[in-house]
């Protein structure tokens, strides 16, 4: 048995889960990984420090996926995520775009604020491209700009869940009522029971990032993943509040001074030294949560081990099947009266 939806049929998935983009953790070995597995890995463009890097990263990726994976759909295997937000070293969005086509890859993730320019790009050449939006109005335009799937990013996500905190079971609801193209969930995703709700909800799959993070492939440090485990749901902070850039991180000391910084009027140049991206790559490499700022949902309190992508997906697949039987079982026939 397997799900199959509009997701699976454009992209050969076995299992309609996609591995989203993760700044410092969407690395080729991770990417290579849940593509192997049946799912939509995705290398974070912006993890690599330029274009050239990049190139070097999809071949990696490529040269690590499974005999036969690369050819299972006209789109590859892998995808690139592009995300255009506020920087401290504005990215050239556009270069990374263009090596990534260059080296053949047909399978884009987009998110942030003005992708117009990439989409139309990536779309001249043919890709499939999956636009993340936390609000529904923006998934409308993207839909009007010719995407071919939508990444509906609730307010549980990690990262950047937009100014407007709409959790996942509206914000799909509604995506559900206004959209005519394929969507899957984001934010709040982590095993197979969330992939069932969101079927329900009218979904063709979901987006996971944080579930991903404390894979065996992942290739940040053990104590992070130890972290993760350790962590509950509230274990979570809203930075960039004031600034409009709200971004959901671990809590630790870093982040909730920077917090209260802001709120004390700071300007962003003000707690830089404290929320910068190059400190919090730290964190993943040394394995120490408080050296520095980094990303995390409140799936946190859902996640409570460390497998190999493969037998994560597997363990989904089975579980979301489950859930869709059990649910099927519910329904009896009318009582006669
Ligand atoms: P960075 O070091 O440039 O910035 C650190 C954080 O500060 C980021 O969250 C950024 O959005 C924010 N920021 C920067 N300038 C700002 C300003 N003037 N006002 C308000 N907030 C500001 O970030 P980085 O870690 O090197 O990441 C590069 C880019 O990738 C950032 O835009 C970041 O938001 C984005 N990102 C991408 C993903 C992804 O999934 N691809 C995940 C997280 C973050």
């Amino acid at each position: 048995m397997s799900i199959k939806t509009a997701l699976t049929d454009a992209l050969g998935l076995r299992v309609p889960v996609v591995q989203g983009g993760m700044q410092w953790v969407g690395r080729p070995q991770l990417a290579a990984a849940v593509s192997s597995a049946g799912g939509l890995g995705m290398i974070t463009a912006l993890t690599q420090p330029s274009p050239d890097h990049l190139r070097q990263a999809i071949r990696e990726a490529h040269s690590l996926l499974k005999p036969g994976v690369r050819e299972r759909s006209k789109f590859g295997a892998i995808g690139v995520n592009i995300t255009l937000l506020p920087s401290i070293n504005p990215p050239d969005y556009e270069g990374y775009a263009r090596a990534a086509l260059e080296e053949g890859i047909r399978i884009f993730e987009t998110a942030g604020n003005a992708p117009t320019k990439i989409i139309k790009l990536v779309k001249q050449h043919g890709a499939y491209v999956i636009h993340k939006c936390t609000q529904v109005r923006h998934a409308v335009s993207s839909q009007k700009m010719g995407v071919d799937c939508l990444s509906i990013d609730g307010f549980e996500c990690a990262g950047h869940p937009g100014e407007m905190d709409i959790g996942g079971l509206v914000l799909l609801a509604r995506a559900k009522e206004e959209l005519t193209i394929p969507f899957i969930a984001s934010g709040g995703m982590a095993n197979g029971d969330g992939l069932a709700a969101a079927l329900a909800l009218g979904c063709c799959g979901v987006n996971m990032g944080t579930r991903f993070m404390c894979t065996v492939e992942s290739e940040i440090h053990p104590r992070i993943k130890q972290t993760i485990v350790d962590s509950t749901e509230n274990d979570t902070v809203h930075l960039f509040r004031t600034m409009r850039n709200t971004a959901r991180v671990y809590s630790n000391a870093v982040a909730r001074e920077a917090i209260a910084k802001e709120r004390g009027g700071a300007k962003f140049e003000e707690i830089q030294h404290l929320v910068s991206g190059a400190r919090g790559r730290t964190v993943y490499e040394k394995g120490d949560p408080e050296a520095g700022v980094w990303s995390a949902g409140i799936t946190l309190g859902l996640i409570h081990d460390v497998p190999t992508c493969e037998e994560l997906l597997v363990r989904i697949e089975k579980d979301a099947i489950t859930r869709i039987q059990t649910m099927g079982a519910l329904v009896h026939p009318a009582k006669a009266v």
